[in-house]
């Protein structure tokens, strides 16, 4: 494991990738930042993993479910009690009713290790007027919890250049109160860390996605996790592991004009941490996409959502770069996976990825619900074909065409 220690905050840092690797990776870091947890063992502790679309986690996009089994098992290890699973997904997915939870099957994750769960999008929450100008109301499970675990991933960002443990914080404001967020983007992501901070940050760095992120880039073997006690001091550090400079991402440019973080801080992480593995960028944003965004044509947004709705007409949008993400409606009825092949050789990749821990001989075989979520991972990362889904893919197709080749050369 590598420390980083600096004066305003630390970041700890392991090398990941198979679901064994994690769980040792979680633990060794949890334990590292030990004295942070609650002496309280029936603490209510909410976990904030970054679930922003119904992308799934091998995109790059949300957080993976191996890091989720990890770090709950290892809370209800130490005797803790009382753990939520809480995010609220991004405007478009809420607003068309689209449950990420499921899609993503955290919502199977949660019932597996008996959690809470709750989408902050609906939660019941309180007005925070941040010094951006955006007044959202934060959902109140966050607020009211006595221990805060944020898990954001490692992306490149189209309106934000850059999104970690910060960007990640914009999912606690309720519903579509981020849109305001969204209007003077960098300015709020950094008012609202100033107002709110995790107790912890748990980084899934194992695939980040870069390019046109959040929602339509590629995704990239980073594997690492990271623990840090700061959001701020976090970004900075995991920013430089991948080649972004704190110049180029505006929240940390506010944060730094604030005091935040300072040069001292920049320069210290710039002669301490190797850049692990530099990112494409994410191109500017069209011109028309800005200007889907503008305050003033807000209400044209709103007179025309009856028709940009539509999958076919966002389709359209998507081709001119417009909108990243075309949502489908269709709900998969996926039931698991099947493995037509008796011998892989000494591959053991679909085990590596499988969250609820089966081995390449159980894979296909246990098929009750206890044993297998319908996750799909094994059946993503299998380079040879040897793996068939049981079901409808449903709105899954879209994604398949676009990452499935990605993925298996992960
Ligand atoms: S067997 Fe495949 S679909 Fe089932 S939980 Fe494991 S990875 Fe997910
Ligand atoms: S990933 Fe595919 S080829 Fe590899 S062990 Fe699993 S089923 Fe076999």
């Amino acid at each position: 494991m590598k420390h980083y220690r600096f004066e305003r905050g630390s970041v700890s840092m392991v090398s990941a990738w198979t679901r064994d690797e994690i769980h040792e990776g979680v633990a060794a870091l949890l334990d590292a930042y030990i004295e942070r947890l609650p002496t309280d063992k029936d603490a209510r502790i909410v976990l904030k993993p970054n679930l922003n679309n119904d992308l799934v986690a091998l995109t790059g996009n949300s957080v993976d479910l191996r890091v989720l089994a990890a770090t709950l098992e290892w809370l209800q290890a130490a005797g803790y009690t009382d753990l939520t699973i809480a995010d609220g997904s991004n405007v478009g997915i809420e607003r068309r009713g689209i449950d990420t939870f499921a899609r993503l099957r955290v919502d199977k994750m949660a019932e597996r290790y008996g959690t809470g769960l709750v989408n902050l999008n609906r939660d019941d929450g309180y007005q925070v007027v941040l010094t951006a100008g955006a007044h959202p109301q934060i959902a109140r499970t966050v607020i009211d919890c006595d221990f805060l675990i944020s898990i954001p991933k490692v992306k490149t960002h189209c309106e934000a250049t850059f999104s970690c443990a910060m960007k990640n914080w914009v999912g606690i404001a309720r519903g579509q109160d981020k849109r305001h967020m969204h209007m003077d983007l960098g300015r709020n992501i950094f008012a609202i860390n100033e107002v709110i901070r995790p107790d912890l940050i748990l980084v899934d760095g194992l695939i980040g996605m870069e390019g046109n992120g959040p929602g339509d880039g590629e995704p990239y073997r980073l594997g690492r996790l990271m623990m840090s006690d700061s959001a701020f001091v976090n970004d900075v550090v995991i920013a430089r592991m991948i080649g972004l400079k704190v110049a180029e991402i505006p929240y940390l440019v506010y944060a730094l004009e604030a005091g935040d973080i300072d040069q001292d801080l920049i320069d210290a992480v710039n002669s301490t941490v190797e850049i692990i593995r530099p990112v494409k960028k994410a191109p500017p944003r069209s011109k028309l996409a800005e200007l889907s965004d503008s305050r003033k044509l807000l209400w044209l947004k709103k007179a025309v959502r009856p028709l940009t709705s539509q999958e076919s007409v966002l389709k359209v949008a998507y081709k001119l770069n417009i909108v990243q993400d075309v949502y489908s409606y269709e709900e998969d009825g996926v039931e698991g996976v099947r493995r037509g092949r008796e011998d892989c050789g000494p591959c053991t990749t679909c085990a590596d990825f499988c969250p609820t821990g089966l081995s390449v001989e159980e894979i296909g075989v246990k098929t009750d619900p206890e044993s297998c979520i319908s996750c799909m991972y094994c059946w993503w990362v299998c380079p040879d074909d040897a793996i068939q889904i049981a079901g409808n893919p449903g709105y899954m197709e879209r994604q398949i065409e676009r990452y499935k080749k990605d993925i298996e050369g992960l």
